[in-house]
C-alpha cells in the first residue's frame, strides 16, 4: 500500500533557518533510499518572520494545519528576544504543545564514537512529563499559575495529577521494554513530598504492570551527579516537566553537544520532531551549526510515523538516517562543536553521501 505523508515545516529563529531544511533534505534522501513514498513536506510560518508578517510568533493558520497534518518539524525559536506582548506570552513551542496536549517529550543522549563525550557509551532516554510539573506557564487550563500579587511578591504553583503521571509512567516502561528494561525515576519527594512524591508513587503503581522491567528512583540533585559519573548505566528516566528540561541539557553535554540531542513530542494523535536545544542566537547565520539534532529530531518523527501507521517504510529511513549521521560522526566529518571543521551544509552533505553509501 502506497501513502504520502504530509509533515509541516517550521523553520523558526536563529538557527533554524539552517537546520530544520538540513533535516528535511537528510529525511528525502532516506525516503528515496529506502523506496518510501515522497513526503509532503508543508512550509508554516512561526517566530519572528511570523510577527512581521501575521502580527504573532504563532499564527491561527499554522495551527489549524498543523491539525490535519501527520506530523511535523519544529525548528527553535529566540522568543525571549520578541517585542512585548510577545515575550511575555507563553512562547509558539509551549503554546504548540499545550493545544496538541503533546504529553510525552522523548529526548535521546546517545554518545557517537568519533564526537568527544563526558561519559562515553551514554545512551540513555529521558521521558519527560510535558503538560503539567513546575513550568506554571503551561500547566494550567487558562492563564498562568505564576503571577504577582504586589510588586515585590512572585507566586508560581506546581501541579501533578495522577492521570498525568500514570501515562507518562507507561510511556516510559514500554519505551523501556524496547530497550534495556530499565526505567530510573527521578523526583525530589524528600522536600516536595505531596507533587514529586505524587510522581514517584505514580511511577512506582504502574512499574508494577512491567514485571520485567527494573525500576530505581533518584533525587533530581543526587541524579545529576550520577549522570555526570555513570550516564552510561542509565536507560530510560522518567520525570517531571521541569527536571527533565534541566536534566536533558545535562545529559545533552554529557553525550557530546547540545548539537547531537533530538527529540520529539508525542500525544496519540500528534508527533513534533524537536531539537532539545534552543535558537543558539550566538552562531546563528555562520554555517556552523550542527543539525545533527534536527536530523535525528525527523528521524524520530519517521519511527513514530512508522509505530502509528503500522507502516515499516519510515521506521527504515528513520534507521538510515541514525546510521548515517554516526557514519559520518565516525568518519570524522563533525562540526565545530564536535571539535570539528565542517559547516551545517558540509555536514548535511555528507550525512546524505553516507545515506547513499549504505544503499
Ligand atoms: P533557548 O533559550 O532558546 O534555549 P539558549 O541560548 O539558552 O536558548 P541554546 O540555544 O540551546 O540555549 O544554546 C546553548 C549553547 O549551545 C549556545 O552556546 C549555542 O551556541 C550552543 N548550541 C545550541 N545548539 C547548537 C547546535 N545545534 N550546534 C552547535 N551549538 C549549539
Amino acid at each position: 500500500m502506497r501513502h504520502t505523508y504530509h509533515l509541516g515545516v517550521l523553520a523558526g529563529d536563529g538557527i533554524g533557518p539552517e537546520i530544520v531544511p538540513a533535516a528535511v533534505e537528510v529525511a528525502d534522501a532516506a525516503i528515496v533510499a529506502t523506496g518510501a513514498d515522497p513526503i509532503d513536506w508543508v512550509p508554516l510560518p512561526l517566530g519572528r518572520l511570523a510577527i512581521d508578517e501575521f502580527g504573532t510568533p504563532l499564527p491561527d493558520v499554522t495551527l489549524k494545519t498543523l491539525a490535519g497534518l501527520d506530523g511535523w518539524l519544529l525548528g527553535p525559536h529566540d522568543s525571549a528576544t520578541y517585542p512585548e506582548p510577545h515575550r511575555s506570552q507563553l512562547n509558539p513551542s509551549g503554546t504548540i504543545r499545550k493545544h496538541f496536549d503533546l504529553f510525552a517529550n522523548i529526548r535521546p543522549a546517545k554518545a557517537f564514537p568519533g564526537a568527544p563525550a563526558i561519559v562515553e557509551h551514554t545512551d540513555l532516554v529521558i521521558v519527560r512529563e510535558n503538560t503539567q510539573g513546575f513550568y506554571a506557564d503551561r500547566n494550567t487550563y487558562t492563564g498562568s499559575g505564576e503571577f504577582m500579587p504586589t510588586p515585590d511578591v512572585a507566586i508560581a504553583h506546581a501541579i501533578i495529577t495522577r492521570p498525568a503521571v500514570e501515562r507518562i509512567a507507561h510511556a516510559a516502561f514500554q519505551l523501556a521494554t524496547r530497550r534495556r528494561n530499565k526505567v530510573t525515576i527521578v523526583h525530589k519527594a524528600n522536600v516536595l513530598r505531596l507533587t514529586t512524591g505524587l510522581f514517584r508513587d505514580v511511577c512506582h503503581e504502574i512499574a508494577g504492570q512491567y514485571h520485567q522491567v527494573a525500576v530505581d528512583d533518584y533525587h533530581i540533585d543526587a541524579m545529576t551527579v550520577h549522570l555526570l559519573r555513570r550516564a552510561h548505566e542509565f536507560d530510560v528516566i522518567v520525570t517531571e516537566n521541569m527536571f527533565g528540561d534541566i536534566l536533558s541539557d545535562l545529559t545533552a553535554g554529557i553525550a557530546g553537544s547540545p548539537g547531537i540531542a533530538p527529540a520529539i513530542n508525542t500525544s496519540a494523535d500528534h508527533g513534533m520532531a524537536q531539537a532539545v536545544h534552543g535558537s543558539a542566537p550566538d552562531i546563528a547565520g555562520q554555517d556552523i551549526a550542527n543539525p545533527a539534532a534536527m536530523i535525528l529530531s525527523a528521524a524520530m518523527l519517521l519511527d513514530w510515523l512508522a509505530a502509528r501507521r503500522g507502516d515499516p517504510r519510515p521506521r527504515r529511513a528513520a534507521e538510515l538516517v541514525e546510521t548515517a549521521v554516526a557514519d559520518t560522526i565516525r568518519a570524522g566529518t563533525t562540526t565545530p562543536d564536535l571539535g570539528g571543521t565542517a559547516g551545517t551544509r558540509a555536514f548535511t552533505g555528507a550525512v546524505i553521501q553516507a545515506i547513499r553509501a549504505r544503499c
